[in-house]
């Protein structure tokens, strides 16, 4: 599939390229994590630059939670996951970083956290927690844009129907 090079998209005040996207529709993006906390860690985000939940029309929250769970069930199964995390850090005291409405989908395996909701604290950057499979917030460096690409690819075939008209 040919895509523009030069198409980016908003992800709040950051610049997100189209190498990035692997979901596209007329309310919603998935975009592969920079630094993500888990393998297979990626976001659905709004297509309309909106910090907060209760800024969605009923179709863009619609849109949001259908593609999040086309994109969970992809997640779950490639990365043969026991479940899944989802959620929506909304407003910074909630823990947001990107002021920009986004599902964190997340693939979660047994034992993955010493304890299970240790998960919300590496999610948030605030906790020390015990390292067991996951990658510590301080140890996360940025991923290059060929090492994010090769995994958008990989979700964009899953996806299996981009419509280009929808590139606009
Ligand atoms: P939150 O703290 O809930 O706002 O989540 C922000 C998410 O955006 C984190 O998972 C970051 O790793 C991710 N992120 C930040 N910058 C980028 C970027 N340029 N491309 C992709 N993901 C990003």
């Amino acid at each position: 599939m040919a895509l523009p090079v030069a198409r980016t998209f908003w992800f709040g005040p950051l610049t997100i390229p189209l190498a990035q996207l692997f979901l596209l529709t007329k309310h919603t993006l998935g975009i592969v994590n920079i630094k993500p906390i888990r393998p297979g860690h990626v976001l659905v985000v709004t297509r309309r630059q909106v910090a907060r939940f209760n800024e969605l029309s009923q179709d863009e929250i619609a849109d949001l939670f259908a593609q999040g769970q086309r994109v969970s069930k992809i997640i779950e199964r490639l990365y043969s996951a026991d479940g899944l995390t989802l959620c929506i850090q909304d407003g910074s005291a909630a823990g947001q970083t990107v002021p920009h409405v986004h599902l964190h989908v997340i693939p979660r395996h047994i034992g993955d956290f010493a304890n299970n909701d240790d998960i919300y604290s590496v999610l948030d950057g605030t906790g020390k927690v015990p390292l067991q499979t996951h990658i510590d917030n301080e140890q996360r460096r940025p991923r290059s844009l060929a090492d994010m690409t090769a995994e958008a690819e990989i979700l964009r075939r899953e996806i299996g129907d981009w419509d280009s008209e929808t590139v606009t």
